[in-house]
């Protein structure tokens, strides 16, 4: 398994950074997943520029340029000769001192590591997903704002804990207000009379280009989607409920707080944008 690293390719063992990157001392960076499909990058221009802006909002100068980027990306698929996987894009501050400082960490550090990708079993899209609301909040834009896919992941992980020890594979972030943000890593919708709704990123939720896709297909057949804040209660009765992420694609929520939601499996809404999601992956994928 080649990883690149800062402008060469070392095999996994050999992928090492310094005690002193502020990625590691500090959680000072930035990320993205991606997926390839039939050898192809998905979406990756919305990655790079999600990776991009990023940057440019945490004033992290990324040491290849987009382009550059985009050949380094491609090249290390290549390299790891695989069909369908997931990408990890990491660029961290580098190595400075033990001080906040990042002018003293003028060299980031760019790391793309390529995986097979474990991801549900094709019975959870079938069945759904159990999940629970947890106590952790989402910080909506007083603090870091969520647009920024940064290495500060501490929120989620304190989700995934909770999801854990409820013994459910996601769980459902609220905002500060109140209002249903997100899950742990992945965006959620929920359907109610035929209608589509999803957060807004302001309540708290990354501009998930999973998301994005979502609420193109469902312009594009016809079914109403809206981007509007709403609460558990509007999760615990909806008809549908689902998450959508880089490596969960579309995956329906069959219970949340012990509530059955609709049928208690993926309704035939979450089924038909499954369905869209993959046939557009595949064309996407295959390009
Ligand atoms: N929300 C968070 C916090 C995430 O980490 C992710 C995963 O990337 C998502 C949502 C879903 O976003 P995307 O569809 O771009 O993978």
């Amino acid at each position: 398994q080649w990883i690149y690293l800062n402008g060469s390719y070392v095999q996994k063992e050999n992928a090492m950074i310094s005690v002193y990157d502020h990625g590691f001392l500090y959680g000072d960076g930035i990320f993205e997943g991606i997926r390839i499909y039939n050898g192809n990058i998905f979406k990756c221009k919305e990655h790079l520029d999600r990776l991009y802006d990023s940057a440019k909002s945490i004033m992290l100068d990324i040491p290849l340029a987009y382009e550059e980027m985009k050949s380094v990306l491609i090249e290390t698929v290549r390299k790891n000769e695989l069909r369908d996987g997931y990408i990890r894009l990491v660029v961290s501050r580098g190595p400075g001192d033990l001080g906040l400082d990042p002018r003293r960490s003028p060299k980031a550090n760019v790391v793309i590591i390529v995986e097979q990708l474990a991801i549900y079993p094709e019975e959870a899209y079938l069945n759904g997903l159990k999940t629970v609301s947890v106590s952790t909040r989402r910080n909506i834009p007083d603090a870091l704002n969520p647009k920024i896919k940064s290495l500060n992941y501490l929120n989620n992980i304190l989700v995934k804990i909770q999801a854990n020890l409820a013994g459910v594979g996601e769980a459902i972030m609220l905002n500060s207000q109140g209002f249903v943000a997100e899950g742990s890593s992945d965006n959620i919708f929920i359907i109610k009379r035929g209608i589509v709704f999803t957060p807004p990123c302001y309540c708290g939720a990354l501009e998930g280009i999973t998301r994005a896709a979502i609420i193109e297909i469902c312009q594009k057949i016809g079914i109403p989607c809206k981007e509007e804040p709403f609460t558990l209660h509007d999760v615990y009765v909806a008809d549908e409920v689902f998450f959508t992420g880089t490596a969960a694609e579309v995956i329906a929520v069959r219970e949340v707080d012990a509530r059955t939601i609709g049928e208690g499996k993926a309704g035939p809404i979450t089924t038909r944008l499954l369905k869209e999601f993959r046939a557009v992956v595949e064309v996407d994928g295959a390009k």
